[in-house]
């Protein structure tokens, strides 16, 4: 069964190169008719040309599929708002969101200034969030939406230096984890792609041969899944030179202290207990923690 996108409306941000571009040409070779959104700055976010978005438009229409290009920074919210009305304008619906726009102002913490994550957030955090606000109410009257946010190893993990980066893309996962359960009976779904690839961003970083792997197309075809008709949801995929892998927040079964051991000393005497893996699993809903907590206390208290 071949996964198509004809009849569907999808918006790509940061798509006039990299990731982005990958993704919106495989989605319109795939039948979508895509919005080729991209600032064109440079990495670091200053500057800015439509050149980039024009070219991917075209590329696209050479090849019989349908685009447009759209010039908004994902980090204001009026522009981004003007693009979704590009789109519906011209074509009357949205289907797909892929929140794929980045930039990078790497500096040890010590060393970054306040200005610099601030603008990483704006990009990166606010930008997903601008995207996805500006679509939500058109995909819940549709009771349709496929979107995609994009986290990086560096916020699930962290990378030195990254700080700033690392917050932004840790932001976009708890957007999605509340919003899957919001979107969930509007039939939205929503999950994040967690890349590795070689780009502009990671140019220079990684050997000549590991960036000759690490293509972009070799990690679209985890967009392509996630906004399909049969995705899954609140989903993180990992994604780089065709190896794939999901993602979770786990958290261990831990146990209840009597009353007597709530105290410091008595964590650190059951450290091991409390850190132990066996039956750590990764919860659902924050509700369920508070449940298992309960649970565990009823137990130790002897209630009913
Ligand atoms: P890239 O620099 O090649 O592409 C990013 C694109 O986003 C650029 O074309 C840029 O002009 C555009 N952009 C930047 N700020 C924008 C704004 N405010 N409004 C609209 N467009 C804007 O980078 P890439 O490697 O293709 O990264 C794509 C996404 O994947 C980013 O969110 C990045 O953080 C994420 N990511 C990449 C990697 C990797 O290994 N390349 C790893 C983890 C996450």
């Amino acid at each position: 069964m071949t996964i198509r996108y004809d009849g569907k409306v999808a918006i790509v941000t940061g798509a006039g190169q990299g990731l982005g571009r990958s993704h919106a040409l495989a989605l319109a070779a795939r039948g979508a008719r895509v919005v080729i959104n991209d600032l064109g700055g440079a990495k670091d976010g200053t500057g800015g040309s439509s050149e980039a978005a024009q070219a991917v438009v075209a590329e696209i229409e050479a090849a019989g599929g349908e685009a447009i290009a759209n010039g908004a920074n994902v980090a204001k919210f009026d522009e981004v708002e003007a693009m979704v009305q590009q789109a519906m304008d011209a074509w009357g619906r949205v289907d797909i969101l892929v929140n794929n726009a980045g930039i990078l102002r790497d500096k040890s913490f010590g060393k970054g200034s306040m200005e610099d994550f601030r603008l990483v957030l704006d990009v990166h955090l606010l930008g997903t969030v601008y995207c996805t606000k500006a679509v939500w109410d058109i995909m819940k009257a549709q009771e349709y939406g496929r979107i995609v946010v994009t986290t990086s190893s560096s916020g699930l993990y962290g990378n030195f230096g990254q700080a700033n980066y690392g917050s932004a893309k840790m932001g976009v996962i708890g957007m999605m984890n509340t919003l899957a359960q919001e979107g969930a009976k509007y039939n939205i779904r929503i999950n994040a792609l967690a890349p590795t690839a070689g780009t502009r961003m990671t140019e220079g970083l990684m050997p000549e041969k590991a960036f000759e792997l690490l293509t972009p197309e070799t990690v679209t075809p985890a967009v392509l899944y996630l906004v399909s008709e049969d995705s899954p949801a609140r989903t993180i995929l990992a994604a780089g030179a065709g190896s794939y892998a999901v993602a979770k927040i786990v958290e261990t079964e831990g146990r209840w202290l009597p009353e007597a051991e709530q105290t410091p000393e008595g964590i650190a005497a059951h450290w091991d207990e409390i850190t132990a893996t066996a039956g750590e699993r990764a919860l659902n809903a924050g509700f369920e923690q508070t449940a298992k907590m309960l649970t565990q206390a009823a137990e130790g208290l002897g209630i009913k």
